[in-house]
Order: structure tokens, then C-alpha cells, then sequence
């Protein structure tokens, strides 16, 4: 009797315990589907990247003696959805059981949720294997309190997990969190490392992708792409990574550059989030560094907070709020999306920079993806669901259970306040502290008011003025009530009628 076993296209992991025997009467099903391709408008990077790792594990599969049934876009049995797929090949195979991993994002848990009930033979969801936590472990351990402190579940994951934790049970070093050493502007030195991944030609896959229509947009560089392939690439790309970009992972973590777009970032969130990689792994490798002292413990301790820490919590909050978490709009924002999201041509140089990476290589880091485009987003009062779809399109790391708390909770504060414990907003001199954009804007990052003036700035106070009700109370807010109320009144008005200025040219910004 033959067992279908489905491998989602986010679940590349070849350790995986299914493929540690052989079974004649098994048979991995893998699918390529407009269905995935078209939830959203993705980015061509994205599409190619997961489509070229699926079919790598495919072969490293049958090479090991495995069955696999593989339906390429263009194949023309292919019915372009999971269900009709299945329905097939559970008829081709004549199977008598259905197997796969859990899904990590909603909309499928649902859809094959709802494909399994329905099914006339046995079925069975398994563990991805993958994570720390389990899809409820952060609710219980916030049972009964309004705000998710990430700190509280970071530091529990540590001492459940033994990570960066001493003998008599304290954390390394005396300390928890050494975001306090981790703030610096980069001004060129140290040089950041060569990009040390390995390049691909995908333009053969690419034009297939084209001939079935699925539409897509940015950068495809299908000549000379640069994710990983399989979990050997990825392993290679972790090495390099400790090797060259640790040391200096911590002190430069929010620094941003025109001149150097990587610095010191793992460009790992790819490979992470498709499972060629686990995350213990990752954050083993990384502790090890340091107690070989390869890396000071700053930069060990920021880099395995992302990876144990906000990881692991941004997940178990999406599981939490769903469904309805991708509908909350706590600010009532509306606006549509600028035209410079798609082609990254505006005058703001922080913007042109950080869109024009992400359209150039479907990446960005966290500190442009929060401190520049999210914080204009917001300030501005774009639609976070309009938002949202972008980022979960343009991102080679984009899958909804991560990006969507990112998106509308820690960018948006959506949720009202959930995540993050005040909005993450700035006015112009945080972004010329972090980084050297301003010096070369048409923008005057001193200025207010006035054609030439930073737009963030009035944004900013025209922000705090029209959600007083809503941020007041909050006292994470610090000093910017109080600065306003000492603000002349006709000059908090000319704030907010300068804002009203850039809302209504938004496209020519
Ligand atoms: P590094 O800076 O090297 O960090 C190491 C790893 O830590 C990352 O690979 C990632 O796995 C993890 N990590 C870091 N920050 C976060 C975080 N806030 N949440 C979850 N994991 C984190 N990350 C995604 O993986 N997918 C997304 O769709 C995504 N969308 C985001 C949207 C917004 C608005 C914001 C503010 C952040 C988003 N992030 C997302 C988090 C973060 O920006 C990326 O994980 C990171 O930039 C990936 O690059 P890297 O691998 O070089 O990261
Ligand atoms: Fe961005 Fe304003 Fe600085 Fe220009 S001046 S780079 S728009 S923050």
C-alpha cells in the first residue's frame, strides 16, 4: 500500500526523520502551483529561489533511493493547486494513506485541514522538526497579560534551552541583553566582508516560470543568483558568516550605509525560513564561536536573540491572533501604497535606498525594513494590509507567520501595542545618526516645514498630535507629549498641515 508524503515548498529539510529509512511504498509528492505563486504579488527572486531549492532536494532525494512524483509549473498534468494535484496523484498512486508536515502558515494549515477531512483514505500532519517552540508555547507562557514582552520569552527560551546560560544557571556575562554595545553608525571600517555565496544560473528556470504566466516583480538576476541552493550552500553560507561577519555582527547591527548594503548581517533568514537550516544549529555554531572567542559575546548574545528570541515569539504571536490578526488597523490608516514601492524612484534617499535593495535582491535588513520603510509607512498612514501584501511579496524570507507580526505589529503597531510597546518611529535624525543618507538628500534633514524639508519630520510630530488619545497614556513614549505641548499652537498646525502636504504627494515625493 503506498503512503503519500507532501513536501511543502518550505520545508527543504533533507534531516527531516521521514528520509531517514527507505520505503518502496512511499512516495514524496512536490509541487510547483500558481496557487503559491499567486497569493501574492512575489518577487521573481523569491519565486526562483524556492522552485530551484525544491527541485534540488527532489534530486538529492531520488538520489538517495527515494520516490518522488515532482510536478514542475509547466508540466502539463499540473492543475495548479495543492488539492487537484493531490486528488491526482493519490489516484496515480492508488495511495492508501496521506502524510505531510505541519504548515507554518494559516492559509495552508486550513486548506489542507479542510483536504483531509474530506478524504476518503487515512491522513496523518507530522512535526516540520524545525522549530524550538511549539505553535502555542508563548501563548501559555503569556497567559492573562496585554503585552507580549519578547524579553520575558527570550530570557525563558535561554534557560529552557541552556543557550549562552552559565554553571549556576545565570546568563553569560552577567547579563541578559547587550543591546547597549549594539548601536553603532559604520563609517567604513571595519570593511565588510565579501559576499561569499555561491552564484547560480537560473534563467532556464526562469523562463519557465514566465511561460506559465505567473506574474512577478523586481529583480529576477537569474544569472547570477545568489541563495542557496540545498542545506549544503546554506551550511557553507553559516560558516562564512561566523567566520567573516559575527565579530561585528552586534556592534554594527543597526547600522545602515549606501556604500554597503550586506555589512554584517547572516543573510540567513532564507535558508532558515525554507528549513534547509534549523535554528538550534545556527545558534549552536554561533555560541560555539564565542566560547571559542571567535566573537564577543555582544554580538553572539544580539545574533541568537534574533534567532531563539524574536523568531520563535513572532511565530507563536501569529498563531495566537489567527485568523483576524492581518485585519487589525488599530490607526485606521488607509492610504494606498506610493508607486515608489515598485520601482524605488524617489527623491528620499533612506527610501530609494532601502526599496531599491529590496526590489535589487528581494532582501533588506531589519533596521531598513523597521527604521526606514515601516516608519515612513506609518507616520505616513498607509494601509498595513496594503503594506503587509508587499512585504510578504518583496522578501526572499517572507512567509506569513513571520512577516505578518513584523509587518502589523512590530512595524505597524496595528495591534495596538501587542509586540511592540510603543510605535517604532523616528523623525529624521535617528536615520542620520545610522546612517549616511541624509548627506546627500534633496531632503534638509533639519528642517520642518517647507518644500526642502525631511518629510519624516513633520510626519513625525503630526504622528504623535493626531494619536494622542491612543499614545499619551504610554509611558515608554518618553518626551514627546510633553515636547509637544510646549510647542506653540500655531506651530503644532503648521506641522500638521506640512504633513497634510506630503500626503498629498505622496507619488512625487
Ligand atoms: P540577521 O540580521 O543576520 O539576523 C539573523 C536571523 O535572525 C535572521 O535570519 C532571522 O531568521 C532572525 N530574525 C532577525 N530579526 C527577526 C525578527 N524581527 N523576526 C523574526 N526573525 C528575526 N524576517 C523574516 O524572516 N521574514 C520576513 O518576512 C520578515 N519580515 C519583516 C518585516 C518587517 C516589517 C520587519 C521589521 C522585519 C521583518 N523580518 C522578517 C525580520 C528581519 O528583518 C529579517 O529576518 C532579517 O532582516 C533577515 O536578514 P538576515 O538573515 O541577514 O538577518
Ligand atoms: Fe531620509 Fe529625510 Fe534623511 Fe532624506 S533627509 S535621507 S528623506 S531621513
Amino acid at each position: 500500500d503506498t503512503t503519500l508524503r507532501l513536501i511543502l515548498g518550505d520545508q527543504l529539510n533533507p534531516e527531516h526523520s521521514w528520509f531517514r529509512h527507505h520505503h518502496a511504498d512511499v512516495v514524496y509528492v512536490m509541487m510547483e502551483v500558481r496557487q503559491e505563486t499567486d497569493y501574492v504579488l512575489h518577487h521573481a527572486q523569491k519565486i526562483i529561489a524556492i522552485f530551484a531549492g525544491m527541485r534540488e532536494l527532489a534530486r538529492q532525494l531520488r538520489a538517495q533511493g527515494h520516490r518522488v512524483h515532482y510536478l514542475k509549473i509547466g508540466d502539463a498534468r499540473n492543475r495548479q493547486s495543492l488539492p487537484a494535484n493531490l486528488d491526482d496523484a493519490i489516484e496515480q498512486f492508488d495511495a492508501a494513506e496521506f502524510e505531510y508536515q505541519m504548515p507554518d502558515e494559516y492559509r495552508l494549515e486550513q486548506q489542507l485541514a479542510r483536504y483531509t477531512r474530506n478524504l476518503p483514505i487515512p491522513s496523518r500532519m507530522v512535526d516540520s522538526e524545525h522549530f524550538y517552540t511549539r505553535h502555542d508555547e508563548a501563548e501559555q507562557l503569556f497567559e492573562g497579560r496585554k503585552h507580549w514582552l519578547m524579553e520575558h520569552f527570550y530570557r525563558a527560551m535561554r534557560v529552557k534551552h541552556g543557550v549562552l546560560m552559565d554553571a549556576a544557571g545565570k546568563p553569560q556575562g552577567g547579563k541578559w541583553n547587550y543591546d547597549h554595545d549594539n548601536r553603532k553608525s559604520w563609517s567604513g571600517t571595519p570593511p565588510q566582508p565579501d559576499d561569499f555565496r555561491p552564484c547560480h544560473d537560473h534563467s532556464a528556470l526562469w523562463l519557465e516560470i514566465v511561460a506559465s504566466g505567473a506574474r512577478s516583480f523586481g529583480e529576477p538576476n537569474a544569472e547570477h543568483f545568489a541563495w542557496p541552493l540545498n542545506r549544503q550552500e546554506a551550511l557553507q553560507q553559516l560558516d562564512g558568516f561566523i567566520e567573516h561577519a559575527l565579530p561585528h555582527f552586534g556592534e554594527f547591527q543597526d547600522a545602515m550605509s549606501s556604500r554597503a548594503s550586506r555589512l554584517f548581517h547572516s543573510l540567513l533568514s532564507f535558508a532558515l525560513n525554507t528549513k534547509m537550516l534549523n535554528p538550534r544549529e545556527v545558534v549552536r555554531a554561533v555560541e560555539q564561536a564565542w566560547r571559542e572567542g571567535c566573537a564577543p559575546l555582544a554580538s553572539a548574545e544580539g545574533f541568537i536573540r534574533q534567532v531563539l528570541g524574536w523568531r520563535e515569539y513572532v511565530r507563536g504571536v501569529y498563531w495566537s491572533r489567527m485568523p483576524g490578526y492581518g485585519q487589525e488597523n488599530v490607526f485606521g490608516h488607509s492610504l494606498p501604497l506610493p508607486r515608489w514601492f515598485w520601482d524605488g524612484q524617489t527623491g528620499m534617499r533612506c527610501l530609494a535606498s532601502a526599496i531599491g535593495d529590496s526590489l535589487q535582491h528581494a532582501h533588506a535588513h531589519h533596521i531598513h525594513r523597521l527604521m526606514v520603510i515601516g516608519n515612513f509607512a506609518l507616520l505616513a498612514g498607509l494601509d498595513p494590509q496594503e503594506l503587509h501584501e508587499w512585504y510578504l511579496g518583496v522578501y526572499i524570507d517572507a512567509f506569513e507567520w513571520v512577516e505578518m507580526p513584523n509587518t502589523l505589529g512590530m512595524s505597524q503597531f496595528a495591534d495596538g501595542g501587542l509586540l511592540a510597546t510603543k510605535p517604532y518611529v523616528s523623525s529624521a535624525a535617528y536615520i542620520d545618526r545610522m546612517s549616511d543618507y541624509c548627506k546627500g538628500c534633496r531632503y534638509d534633514r533639519k528642517a520642518r516645514i517647507g518644500e526642502d524639508a525631511c518629510p519624516f519630520n513633520a510626519l513625525y510630530w503630526d504622528f504623535f498630535s493626531r494619536n494622542e488619545a491612543t499614545l499619551a497614556g504610554n509611558p515608554r513614549i518618553g518626551m514627546v507629549y510633553p515636547q509637544l505641548r510646549k510647542m506653540e499652537p500655531s506651530a503644532v498646525q503648521a506641522l500638521r498641515a506640512q504633513a497634510d502636504a506630503v500626503r498629498a504627494r505622496l507619488d512625487t515625493l
